[in-house]
Order: C-alpha cells, then sequence, then structure tokens
C-alpha cells in the first residue's frame, strides 16, 4: 500500500494521522493507495499561491519558459511508463497494455501542447489611417481541472497541457479513486527546473467537499470538468454564482451505424473492442447503441455474440485477462442492475451472466452483455450504462438511421461504418455529435478537437480549440485621430 501526499502551495501534504482516503484494487479489493482528504482550507491556500504566481512570475508572459517546463514533463513520464502503467491499473483496473498505452500517449499530446504554446497569437485590425485594433490572447488567470477515474491520465493531461501551455496557473482534482496515479504524473511536472512555485496543485480529497469548494472560490477563474452530467450540471450551476466559464465534457451515448455493405470484420471487431474490451466500456464515447441496417440484424449478432463468447474477465495485470475490472463498486453495481433491467423488458442475445470462479463480494469482474428488442425509449436506450453493455436497434433507412442517432439528449461521438461514401457523407452529416468516426472508432489525436454536442457538454478539448479553451481575448485599441 502507497500512502501520497498532496501538493499545495508548493508543498507536500501528507494524508495526517486519519490515514486520508484509501484507494481499492477493483481486482482484488485490497487496498492500494492512500491519498490526503484536503480540506476548502486547502483549496483557499492554493489557489492564493496560483495567483501570486501569476503576479510575481513569468509563466503568463514567457511561452518559451512553458514549452520548456511542458518538454521536461513529458521526457519524465516517457522514462517512466512500465512504473506508471502499473499503478494505473492497480487503482483503475484496466489491462496493462491498455494503461501502457494510456501512459505513454500523453507524452505526445504534452510535446504537441509545447509547441502550441509558442504558437499562440492574437489578430490585428486596421480600422483606419491612426486606429489599429489589436486583439492578444491572454491566459484565463487560475484554472481548475476536475478529471473522472475512467481515463485519469488521458482526461487530466488533455485539460492540464493546454491549460499550462496558455500561461494559466492549474490546480487539478482528481477523481478519488485514481488520485494516486494523478499525484505521480503531476510530481514528474512539479519537479521540472523553471517552474514557478504555485503554478500547479494537486488538490485530492471529496468532490463534494474539494471540489465543491473550487467550484465555489471566487479567485478561481475557470474550471474544466470532465465527468458525470449531473455533477457537470450542478457545477455549471454554482459556478454562475462567480460568473466563472465552464467547460464540460459529459457523458454519452454513442450510436454505432453499421451499414450492409461494411467491412463486417473490422466492424464488428471495432465495435466489440470499444463496447466491452476496452476499460470494459467504460468509456464516455463507447458505441453503447447499435444501429444496424436491418437486413444483416440477425447475422450481425450471431457474430457479436462469437466474439465475446469465452472472454476472459480477470485482473488487468493478468496477460491472459482480455477485460479487466470495473472501477468502482458503485458503478459495478450501476451495470449489473442495468443488465438485470435488460433481462426483464428486452431480449438476451449474449452474455450477462456471473463471471465464474470470482469473489463477486470485493472483485468488480463483469461479463459483456447484447441487448436487443429494445425499446428506444427504456433506460437501456436513453441513459448512459458506462459498463459493457450493447443495445441493438434495426434501421430501415439512412434517415431512420440518423433519426435513432439523434434520439437521446447525448451528443458526445458517433461511429458510421459504410464503404459506400454518399452514405458515409449523408449520415456523418446529419448525426448530431461533437466526433464521426467512419469505418474507424476511438481515434483520438493531439490535433483534434474532442467535445460535445447536446447533453455531452460545452467547450472543445485537444487541438487549437482546445488551446484557446483555456484563454479569453482582449482588445487594445490605439485611436490617435484628433
Ligand atoms: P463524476 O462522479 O462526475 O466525478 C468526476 C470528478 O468530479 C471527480 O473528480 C469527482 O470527485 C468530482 N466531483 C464530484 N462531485 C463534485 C462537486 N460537487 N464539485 C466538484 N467536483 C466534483 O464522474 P465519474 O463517475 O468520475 O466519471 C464518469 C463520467 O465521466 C461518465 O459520465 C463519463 O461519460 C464521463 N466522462 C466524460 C468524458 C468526456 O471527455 N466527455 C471523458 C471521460 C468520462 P470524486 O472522485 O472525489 O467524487
Amino acid at each position: 500500500m502507497k500512502k501520497y501526499a498532496a501538493y499545495v502551495a508548493g508543498e507536500w501534504v501528507d494524508a495526517g494521522a486519519d490515514g486520508g482516503n484509501a484507494i481499492v484494487d477493483p481486482a482484488s479489493g485490497e487496498e492500494v493507495s492512500q491519498a490526503p482528504a484536503l480540506t476548502p482550507q486547502h483549496v483557499d491556500a492554493a489557489v492564493g499561491a496560483a495567483q501570486r504566481a501569476l503576479a510575481q512570475s513569468d509563466w503568463a508572459t514567457d511561452a518559451r519558459l512553458r514549452a520548456d517546463v511542458l518538454l521536461q514533463w513529458a521526457g519524465r513520464i516517457e522514462r517512466n511508463v512500465e512504473a506508471l502503467a502499473r499503478r494505473l491499473t492497480l487503482e483503475n483496473g484496466k489491462l496493462l497494455g491498455e494503461a501502457k498505452f494510456e501512459i505513454a500517449n500523453q507524452v505526445n499530446v504534452i510535446r504537441f501542447n509545447a509547441g502550441l504554446a509558442r504558437s499562440l497569437c492574437g489578430h490585428s485590425h486596421s480600422l483606419g489611417a491612426r486606429v489599429m485594433g489589436v486583439v492578444l490572447r491572454e491566459p484565463m488567470g487560475v484554472v481548475a481541472v476536475i478529471s473522472p477515474w475512467n481515463w485519469p491520465i488521458s482526461l487530466l493531461v488533455r485539460d492540464l497541457a493546454p491549460a499550462l501551455a496558455a500561461g494559466n496557473a492549474v490546480l487539478s482534482k482528481p477523481a478519488s479513486q485514481t488520485a494516486g496515479i494523478s499525484i505521480e504524473i503531476l510530481s514528474l511536472l512539479v519537479e521540472c527546473e523553471g517552474l514557478p512555485e504555485g503554478v500547479v496543485g494537486m488538490l485530492t480529497g471529496s468532490g463534494g467537499s474539494v471540489g465543491q469548494a473550487i467550484v465555489e472560490h471566487p479567485g478561481v477563474d475557470m474550471l474544466a470538468f470532465t465527468g458525470d452530467g449531473a455533477t457537470g450540471k450542478g457545477i455549471a450551476r454554482d459556478a454562475a454564482a462567480t460568473v466563472k466559464k465552464v467547460a464540460l465534457e459529459l457523458g454519452g451515448k454513442s450510436p454505432f451505424v453499421l451499414c450492409a455493405d461494411a467491412d463486417m470484420e473490422k466492424a464488428i471487431a471495432t465495435l466489440a473492442r470499444f463496447i466491452f474490451f476496452t476499460t470494459c466500456g467504460q468509456i464516455c464515447t463507447a458505441p453503447s447503441r447499435l444501429l444496424v441496417e436491418s437486413s444483416v440484424e440477425k447475422e450481425v449478432c450471431e457474430r457479436l455474440a462469437q466474439a465475446i463468447d469465452g472472454v476472459k474477465v480477470g485482473p488487468g495485470l493478468d496477460p491472459a485477462s482480455q477485460m479487466g475490472a470495473i472501477t468502482t463498486r458503485d458503478q459495478y453495481e450501476k451495470i449489473l442492475s442495468f443488465v438485470e433491467l435488460g433481462k426483464k423488458e428486452a431480449t438476451l442475445v449474449a452474455g450477462g451472466e456471473p463471471v465464474a470462479g470470482v469473489d463477486h463480494g470485493k472483485c468488480n469482474f463483469i461479463a459483456p452483455a447484447i441487448f436487443s428488442g429494445v425499446d428506444p425509449q427504456s433506460p437501456l436506450v436513453q441513459e448512459e450504462i458506462f459498463g459493457p453493455v450493447l443495445t441493438v436497434q434495426p434501421f430501415a433507412s439512412d434517415d431512420e438511421a440518423v433519426h435513432l442517432a439523434n434520439s437521446t439528449p447525448f451528443g458526445l461521438a458517433s461511429g458510421v461504418f459504410t464503404q459506400n461514401l454518399d452514405r458515409a457523407w449523408f449520415l456523418s452529416r446529419g448525426i448530431k455529435a461533437g466526433t464521426v468516426w467512419v469505418n474507424n472508432y476511438n481515434r483520438f489525436y493531439a490535433e483534434t478537437e474532442v467535445g460535445g454536442y447536446k447533453e455531452s457538454g460545452v467547450g472543445r478539448m485537444a487541438g487549437f480549440d482546445g488551446l484557446h479553451e483555456f484563454t479569453q481575448t482582449k482588445h487594445i485599441n490605439f485611436d490617435s485621430t484628433e
């Protein structure tokens, strides 16, 4: 069991006598880490230090310094991928291979943002013979990044790197379940040469206490939140009291539109990978609703059943496992309740049985489940389950596919599989979602923006828009007319 300290106002703060929050390995039920349960007073101290750092250092104005610090951080992560990935698997339950990918990919994301730091620019306008308008992009100030546990390092770095690149001070509030690995990633940043004290803080503790104190603090200028829709709505409401800028990256119920002419082998393998195997479907963009052309529904269901037949669900550190553990006990119970609902009101195509030979009182292992014959208004179709549960709905025309795709409150992501270019364009244009992957799924790049339509969010992360999200513009007007 590893004890972690939080990082507040340039100092490491340990958990104190009560030991802090326990983090339990979801594959064994064993306690693997402890992180401090900080208080609103710690939040206040961290905000004060961040404000002082911005006022007294060159951080906000020296893009080369920021790029240099980010590049050092990327190099430190790159040299420690293996150990960091093991800790990620212990706290999150995901497969070790996926954890290595998650950690290693941050090197690429941080390096991209280091480059962006030096490319951040505004624009100027000639507004008359003696009038010039200069529009600057300035940092927001003190930014808080509040992140979830499913891809905890990707989602932390996705916001933290551009926020720093843009010249902000950043306070991170990681998910309690994955606080240990989040602190390890942050500790590699705070050791970088040239980073002014106070520019970065890590505030561990519960969302209801530390998170809420951050949301309400008048010295925090912007909140970048990734998590559940209900939490996000509450944060947006509470942030309005101090008129903070809020970026929300929320949940999804993403459609995967499968046309009869698609490359079936690739489509089935891709769908199974991202709804069942990767993080056990605990992905905001998980393709949880299969919309399949009715002429191939039966064949597709058979192929999907084969894809999950005999799948090995087990500890992420076991190389034989094909699926890891559900990260939290609450999430495990929520998924099981949806599986029970599906068995009552829909047709179970395959899966849905308890994983054999494990202690279900301690280990969060769940096998995939596929349901057809679902009512489009059922919670199975309308609500985010965030687990390895797939619903299947047939469509007879492309218009119907678009209609079904858009018939939930969400609009985060989607997939279209067809070899017909005209259909690909029609479907992609019609679907209301921040991302449409054509003939692939769940491909993320540092260069391309992500974000949600409808109740899946506000604002965009990654790419140029992701950097701009962490800035505000200022117009300086030079006027020498008489
Ligand atoms: P969550 O319960 O909303 O928690 C997210 C973060 O918010 C955690 O750090 C949590 O702290 C904190 N928090 C909770 N209540 C708070 C409050 N009142 N004020 C401030 N912070 C608060 O979400 P989750 O269960 O960790 O994550 C799963 C959800 O995230 C799913 O809905 C998923 O779709 C969504 N997600 C979205 C994206 C995207 O990019 N759109 C990516 C990944 C996940 P504690 O951990 O201490 O509770």
